[in-house]
């Protein structure tokens, strides 16, 4: 049976890199029928809050990881398995393959003279009942860990410290805990980051020592930024949430951490996520680092959000407005907005225009707008369109007619009016927001703008 696992640590909001890794598992968890158990590494007392495991759950389920899901276990909290933890220390004392140790940092460097070498081995024989607890490694040969994605990956054992697995008050550490509770849960495969990997000779040693057949390893790819750095909550925005408030819709999402450090075969990119779950295998997600392209992250929302049926469009769209605008008013205009955004929050400087009793204008659409003749040309339009058959069509001709006196192609005349209409001088397709807009607020800003 596969049992696979996600395992956050809930020390802050949900980065993009763990959603990455947990839809992994929840691909190979859904593709084998398998079950993917979540795991919330709180044993960080100081660092965690119990909100952050709250979000973390939510920030799963927007991404379709549903705890209702058949093949969906826990939440399982890894305090809870603490005696399990520590009954897993004592057997490893008893056995000899653990030993406590007293020594603190600055004696081990005196001793070895090299601040860059590892712990020195000096309590193995001393027999002390007391003091952090020190896992006993191999002196020679070397620790061979077969990995799913980067193959075969060999530890030199005379470059591994005798680790901690224990503080001394007995409270276990997470390189240890986080075997057992693997252990504990049967997971058979652990698919993480690969900052992970080099406690992962460690870890599979520890799985070894405790009785257990180690799992299969699969560490997926740092995620990069623009500038082939690590993705970091300081430099760049990693939070889930945050792109869910800026109106990034979860499928969009959900298919582009997907191509993060995997692709689907054809060169394809916009792939429905049972597609995904019929062809993810590890042994194609690459070893190089994923970067992590808010661009191609936008296109792909952008081809999600006008693949949307119509009525979809505007309930997701519901939250991102202002709560005071009309909502029939917003409907009208909704067909020609789905068209015009990338993400849903920008709906908001897209539409004001058709909401405010004014549009705002700024100094830089003023001027790019407004060039000669440009009070002239809005005084014949307004004239044009005071009786005009109030239709997009109708009043597309009208300001051609217009534009043609001045010897401007469309292009040019529709400037002044889009800035006198709407105070930007991109924006939703013209004629149709006007038809929207109605012929009193239109004349009327007409008149404003050329006043
Ligand atoms: N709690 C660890 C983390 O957040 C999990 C490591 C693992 O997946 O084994 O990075």
């Amino acid at each position: 049976e596969i049992r696979v696992r996600f395992a956050p640590s809930p020390t802050g909001m949900f980065h993009v890199g763990g959603a990455r890794s947990a839809l992994f598992n929840w691909a190979i968890a859904q593709q084998t029928g398998g079950t993917f158990v979540l795991r919330i590494e709180d044993t960080d007392a100081n660092r965690n809050r119990p909100e952050w495991t709250e979000g973390i759950i939510s920030a799963l389920a927007w991404i379709g990881i549903n705890k209702d899901s058949s093949h969906f276990e826990g939440p399982l909290m890894q305090s809870d398995q603490d005696a399990q933890q520590r009954a897993a220390v004592a057997g490893l004392l008893e056995q000899g393959r653990a030993y406590h140790c007293d020594c603190d940092r600055q004696q081990v460097i005196a001793r070895t003279g090299d601040p860059n070498r590892g712990y020195d081995g000096h309590c193995r024989e001393r027999g002390l009942a007391e003091g952090l607890v020190r896992f006993r490694t191999p002196d020679e040969g070397a620790t061979v860990v077969q990995d799913e994605i980067r193959g075969r990956v060999e530890f030199p054992n005379a470059a591994m410290e005798d680790f901690a697995i224990a503080r001394s008050d007995g409270s276990p550490l997470f390189i240890l805990a986080n075997v057992v509770d693997d252990i504990e849960m049967r997971i058979s495969q652990v698919v993480r980051g690969d900052e992970h990997l080099s406690n992962t000779p460690k870890q599979q040693l520890l799985w070894e020592a405790l009785g257990a057949a180690p799992p299969v390893w699969a560490h997926v790819p740092v995620i990069v930024n623009e500038k082939r750095q690590k993705l970091s909550k300081r430099r760049d925005k990693v939070a889930l949430e945050d792109y869910q408030a800026e109106g990034y819709l979860a499928d969009a999402m959900v298919n582009y951490l997907m191509l993060l450090g995997w692709a689907p075969g054809g060169d394809r990119e916009i792939v429905p996520w049972e597609e995904m779950v019929a062809e993810f295998s590890l042994a194609n997600v690459n070893t190089s680092p994923a970067f992590f392209d808010v661009k191609k992250l936008r296109a792909i929302n952008g081809e999600y959000i006008r693949a949307l049926p119509l009525e979809r469009f505007i309930a997701e769209s519901d939250s991102y407005l202002d709560p005071a605008w009309d909502r029939k008013v917003f409907a009208e205009l909704a067909e020609l907005a789905q068209t015009r955004v990338a993400v849903l929050s920008e709906l908001h400087d897209l539409l004001d225009f058709a909401f405010l009793d004014e549009p705002v204008f700024d100094e830089q659409s003023w001027n790019k707008g407004m060039k000669e003749p440009a009070a002239e040309l809005l005084a014949a339009a307004e004239e044009a369109y005071r009786e005009a058959p109030w239709t997009a069509e109708e009043l597309k001709n009208r300001l051609e007619e217009v534009g043609g006196r001045f010897g401007l192609k469309l292009g040019k005349a529709q400037a002044p009016v889009r800035v006198a209409v709407t105070g930007r001088t991109v924006g939703l397709p013209l004629f149709e927001s006007l038809e929207v807009l109605g012929r009193e607020r239109t004349l009327a800003r007409i008149a404003a703008a050329r006043a």
